[in-house]
């Protein structure tokens, strides 16, 4: 698979499979209208398979959405052919309006102008609860 390199841009590398496209939605690349290339299942030394964006413009990434995404990714800024940066990413205490609380009980569920808040209370694995109720993100 052949894929052009960028110039001026980022390429988002060590996404857990399936990840891209979760990137791709919360970041609202579909907006953008510069290449944006979404590779999953690549060959990985250290991942076996990995998922991969690359996208053709230095745009703004909100990196909070990102690390929450996947805190374990790594982001090559390109510029001039050249990765000038490596950049680790470390994962937000907190993010806001990202997420919906599940909890059909919760009071984000009955009073709909409420912020919808999830903290870090787990690093290593990556697990948030809603402020309000502490429902987990992931059950
Ligand atoms: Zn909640």
């Amino acid at each position: 698979m052949n894929i052009d390199s960028i110039k001026n841009g980022y390429v988002i590398d060590h996404l857990k499979v399936g990840k891209a496209m979760e990137v791709y939605e919360l970041l609202n690349l579909k907006n953008l209208e510069c290449q944006v290339a979404i590779i999953t299942n690549a060959k990985s030394n250290k991942m076996k398979k990995k998922d991969i964006i690359k996208i053709d413009k230095l745009i703004d990434i909100d990196l909070a959405k990102l690390a929450f995404i996947d805190p374990d990714v790594t982001i090559n800024i390109v510029k001039n052919d050249k990765i000038i940066e490596k950049k680790k990413l470390a994962q937000p205490e907190k993010i806001v309006n990202v997420a919906k609380c599940k909890n059909p009980r919760c009071i984000t569920s009955i009073e709909r102008d409420l912020d919808q808040i999830f903290l870090l209370t787990n690093k290593e694995n990556n697990t948030y609860r809603c402020k309000y109720c502490e429902a987990s993100l992931k059950d």
